[in-house]
């Protein structure tokens, strides 16, 4: 399939474009708002149109998807515009800047026949599908608890918008805590009724929080902890579900290279978990590729994209309020 761009991103330039490549993609043209940056962007990667009006780029007919990275706040009305032209759809996260919008997006592929994937790229990893599958098959046990850690160090090349731009959909509640709902609702196949949260910015950006910490209530009477920030240089990554017959231990696996290591504790003792080192992305592409395929669903559907965005929601205004907040799936519209 021949595909376009929608954004000259940072994700696209060192991970998307080389994943679609390597799933035997065509990455035909690319659609940005700065028409020198484009140009500079596309000469360098390879593509070779350049649409400085994204109704060209979507007006092609031999384009048949778009992968849509641009900053958050234009995710909705790309995406539309690439539905309303018979485009499916890989979209990053946050899929918007609220609830509504983001379900207004899927429902408008699903009513045009249109594949509509959310790029929430760790439930790809081999690692966090191994987990789930110790947890699906009842090696823990009745779950109890899930522990997210998730506290990065922002590199400074991605020190712009994220940390300045409440507009522009930054901070890291739509960043990572995006991300990590997403985890919690793949590990546990349940999402999450309520949350409490806190966060802070500590002066890395102006006007957006960098850290947050949260406690959220999963029907199955489940609590999950999570923590996300961008101020953290040597915290790591990683997760533990505990579970009433065993604990799993996933060190190093919030990233998005297929590093880390999973350990299994039971009354048995401690066992490594093996798991396939696939690339994320690349395991993305083609699972979104048999869904257009006809072959079932993308790994993060729309509906995922948009249920863990209302997580993320759910705990930015439980942060801001101080009060528990139940998660708004938007499901009754
Ligand atoms: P970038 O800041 O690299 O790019 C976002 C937009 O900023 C670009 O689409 C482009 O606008 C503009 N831009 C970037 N560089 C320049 C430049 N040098 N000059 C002018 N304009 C520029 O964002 P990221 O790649 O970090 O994030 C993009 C999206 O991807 C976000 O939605 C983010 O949440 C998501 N993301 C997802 C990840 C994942 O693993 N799933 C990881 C990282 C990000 P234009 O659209 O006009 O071309």
């Amino acid at each position: 399939m021949r595909w376009g761009l929608v954004g000259a991103s940072t994700i696209a330039a060192e991970h998307v474009i080389g994943a679609l490549r390597a799933a035997g993609q065509q990455v035909s043209a690319l659609h940005s708002g700065n028409p020198a940056h484009a140009r500079d962007y596309a000469a360098a990667q390879g593509i070779a149109a350049v649409h400085d009006r994204l109704e060209d780029l979507l007006a092609d007919p031999g384009i048949g998807a778009v992968y849509i990275s641009s900053t958050n706040e234009k995710h909705r009305d790309q995406a539309l515009a690439a539905v309303a032209a018979g485009k499916h759809v890989l979209c990053e996260k946050p899929l918007a800047m609220t609830v509504a919008e983001a379900a207004g997006m899927v429902r408008a592929a699903e009513a045009a026949g249109l594949v509509f994937a959310t790029n929430h790229h760790l439930r790809c990893s081999g690692s966090h599908r191994a987990v789930r599958d110790l947890i699906r098959a009842g090696r823990i046990g009745r779950v109890l608890s899930l522990r997210l850690f998730h506290a990065v160090h922002l590199p400074p090349h991605l020190r712009g918008w994220r940390i300045n731009d409440a507009g522009a959909g930054g901070g890291v509640i739509p960043d990572i805590t995006v991300h990590d709902a997403d985890v919690a609702r793949f590990l546990l196949g349940e999402d999450p009724v309520a949350v409490v949260a806190q966060m802070g910015a500590s002066g890395m950006g102006q006007g957006v929080e960098d850290s947050a910490m949260s406690v959220w209530t999963m029907p199955s009477g489940a609590m999950v902890q999570s923590h996300e920030s961008f101020t953290h240089p040597f915290a790591g990554s990683g997760f533990e579900v505990h579970g009433a017959e065993g604990s799993i231990f996933a060190r190093g696996v919030m990233t998005q290279l297929p590093l880390g290591e999973v350990e299994l504790v039971t009354a048995s003792g401690r066992a490594a978990v093996p798991f396939p080192a696939h690339n994320l992305y690349v395991q993305g592409i083609t699972d979104f590729l048999s869904a257009v395929a006809g072959g079932g669903q993308p790994a993060a559907t729309g509906r995922d994209g948009v249920a863990s965005l209302a997580v993320a929601l759910a705990v930015r205004e439980a942060a801001r309020t101080g009060v528990r907040q139940l998660v708004d799936y938007g499901r009754s519209a």
